[in-house]
């Protein structure tokens, strides 16, 4: 599947105006807090309506201003995980999963529940309450309930940001597994490098609302030193644009 997203937005003083393309890849939208990455996740899922523009997935339309075409996220088949994981902390991991396939038919419902389970491996704890859980446990939790209905398109916001670094980096083979059992598009926000870096297929960069650069990692960052400077060209890159 391939994502083209090509929207505009005025929230004050803040204009978003992006446009790029994805195929099915992990795409990473990079950049400082601020710039319209999380802005333009809701406008992807449906959640928030942009002033003008096109989001289109493969031939489906899933905005189009000129056309009069607005999906509701329901239509659009879009996973969604967010950085605090939003588990009801009533219910069991059981019940917090089978949440996301509200709406299939039983048995529909109890065959995903199954295949997600095996997946993630999270049998042994189905029975508990989010209070019971680790941190990347939740965030497990969060992504089957995300996959469960099999969607065409996830979307990740920051969702490893809260975790410590071990953590991090088990969440990261569990979301390139993610990638080789859906073979679906990824677009995972971040303002961390060494996450886009270690998953990105492809990097786009955010700056104050627009995208200024779309590539490989090697390409957007480069890790080459200049002969009188050891720091990596990626560090000042990102100095010089106030990422730390
Ligand atoms: P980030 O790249 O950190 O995810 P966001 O997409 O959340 O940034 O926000 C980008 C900008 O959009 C913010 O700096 C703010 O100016 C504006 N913005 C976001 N949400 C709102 C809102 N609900 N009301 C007004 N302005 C908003
Ligand atoms: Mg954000």
């Amino acid at each position: 599947m391939s994502l083209t997203v090509q929207i505009e937005k005025k929230y004050g003083n803040f204009h978003l105006d992006v446009f790029w393309e994805i195929g099915n890849e992990l795409a990473v939208i990079f950049g400082p807090s601020g710039s319209g990455k999380s802005l333009t996740l809701h406008m992807i899922a449906g959640l928030l309506k942009p002033d003008s523009g096109i989001i289109t997935a493969d031939d489906r339309i899933l905005y189009d201003t000129n056309r009069g075409i607005l999906r509701t996220p329901q239509e659009r088949r879009i996973g969604y995980v967010f950085q605090s994981p939003a588990l009801f902390p009533h219910m069991t991991v059981r019940k917090n999963i089978e949440y996301g396939a509200t709406g299939l038919a039983t048995a529909d419902r109890v065959r995903r529940y199954k295949e997600v389970m095996e997946l993630f491996q999270l049998q042994d704890i189905e029975a508990k309450r989010p209070t019971e859980i680790s941190g990347g446990q939740k965030q497990r939790v969060a992504f089957a309930r995300a996959l469960i209905r099999k969607p065409d398109l996830l979307l990740l916001d920051e969702p490893f940001s809260a975790l410590d670094m071990q953590i991090r980096g088990e969440m990261w083979d569990f979301l390139r597994d993610i990638r080789r059992f859906m073979k679906i598009p990824v677009i995972l926000v971040t303002h961390d490098v060494y996450e886009a870096y270690s998953l990105a297929d492809r990097v786009i960069v955010y700056e104050n609302g627009c995208a200024v650069h779309s590539g490989r990692p090697q390409e957007v960052f480069s890790f080459q030193t200049m002969p009188e400077c050891e720091t990596p060209l990626v560090f000042s890159y990102m100095f010089s644009r106030g990422f730390y």
